[in-house]
Parts: structure tokens; sequence; C-alpha cells
């Protein structure tokens, strides 16, 4: 055989074993798990990202943001002009944050996560997204067992996002899907700012 009747071969029992896998892949019939951690940029972009693809099937999304005060970035921006389809919650509006206090740090934390669980279990929405909130657990500031119960309490039809470095491995060991990113490159190490548009 020539090696390019040698390569199609190889091709042909490949497409078939890929043919055989999508034929057998099942529907969960749940939402599934996403976590996006991992150095790189890409967590919350990526996230983004998917809520552009679920409003384009007209499905309803939650954004709950872990993080301080009330930055106005193009994501919020963009999304606000979907308010039928699109809610959107930043932890620790109407608090102010110039003073560390980790007190209430905590407590805006476990009130953001309250206002998450009531979205996941309403049975509302298609997607959730947890930005930033592996950072909400790496400070302590949320119990593990804690959010992993109320993941699990989700309604059938809601996927949950969570974002950020350092996702703990149970969460990990618990989603269906785990991504790094891994920093390669990034223009802050070359002392460029953070960029509108590309940032933030
Ligand atoms: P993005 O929102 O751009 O997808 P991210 O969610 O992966 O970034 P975060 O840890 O949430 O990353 O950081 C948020 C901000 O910090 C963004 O402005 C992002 O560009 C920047 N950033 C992300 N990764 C790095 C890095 N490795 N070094 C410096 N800055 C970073
Ligand atoms: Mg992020």
């Amino acid at each position: 055989m020539s090696t390019d009747e040698t390569h199609t071969e190889k091709m042909k029992a490949l497409q078939a074993e890929q043919k055989k896998k999508t034929a057998e892949a099942r529907d969960p019939g749940r939402g599934l798990v996403l976590v996006h951690t991992g150095n790189g940029k890409g967590k919350s972009s990526s996230a983004f990202g998917v809520i552009a693809r679920a409003l384009g099937w007209g499905k309803r999304v939650g954004i709950v943001q872990f993080i301080k005060g009330k930055w106005i970035t193009g994501e919020r921006q963009f999304f606000a002009k979907f308010p039928e389809q699109v809610t959107w919650h930043t932890m620790g509006e109407g608090f102010t944050w110039d003073t560390q206090d980790k007190a209430r740090d905590i407590a805006a934390a476990e009130a953001a996560f309250a206002r998450a669980c009531e979205m996941m279990a309403s049975g509302d929405y298609d997607l959730v997204v947890l930005d930033e909130i592996n950072i909400a657990l790496r400070y302590d500031y949320l119990d593990i067992h804690a959010v992993i119960d109320g993941l699990k309490a989700r309604d059938d039809r809601t996927s949950v996002i969570l974002t950020g470095r350092d996702a703990k491995p149970e969460l990990c060991d618990y989603a269906d899907l785990v991504s790094e990113m891994q920093e390669v490159k990034h223009p802050f190490k070359a002392g460029i700012k953070a960029q509108r548009g590309i940032d933030f």
C-alpha cells in the first residue's frame, strides 16, 4: 500500500471511531458544571463567550460576580442590552470597599452566594455564572461543602460555570469540565496596563 493509501485507511478508521463515540454519547438530562481556572487570562472572558452562545439560543442567564465594588466593564454594559434574558448581580453593591474589613467581605460573599443558590435552584435559568467564586473559596469566605451542596441543589435545566484561579480539588472532582488557563505570556508582565475592551 502507498503511504497515501495508508493515510486514507487510518483516517477512515479514526472517523469511524469518532462517529461511534458521538453516536454513543448521551445527553445527561441535566445542566453541566464547568470550572475555568489557572493563572492565564481567559477564565472570565471564556465564560462570557458561553453566555453569548446561550443568549443566541434564547436561553436565560444569571451572573453573580464575587468581586469587590462596582467596576464598569464592557461585558456588563453589553449584557445590560438583554434585560429579558440576563440577571446580573455583583457582590458588594451598596457597600463601601475602601476599608479592609474581612467580616464585611465574608458577609458580602455569603449574600452573593445566597443569591446564586436562589438562581441555581429556581429553574428560571439555563446558565448561571459564578465569576471569581474560586477566589472567595480560596480566602475561606465561602465553605467548599456549602458551594458543592448549592451546585447539587441546582435545577436540572441549569448549567453552572465557576471561574477564578486556584479552584479547590473538591470542586474539580464534582465538575463535569475543568479547564486550566495557562499563562504563556501576558502584557502586564511587560508593564502594559489593563486595556478597555480587552481586559475589562
Ligand atoms: P479575563 O477576564 O480577561 O478572561 P481572567 O478571568 O482569566 O481574565 P482574572 O484572574 O479574573 O483573569 O483577572 C482579571 C484581570 O487580570 C483581567 O484584566 C486580566 O486581563 C488580568 N489577568 C489575567 N491573567 C493575568 C496574568 N497572568 N497576569 C496579569 N494579569 C492577568
Ligand atoms: Mg476573571
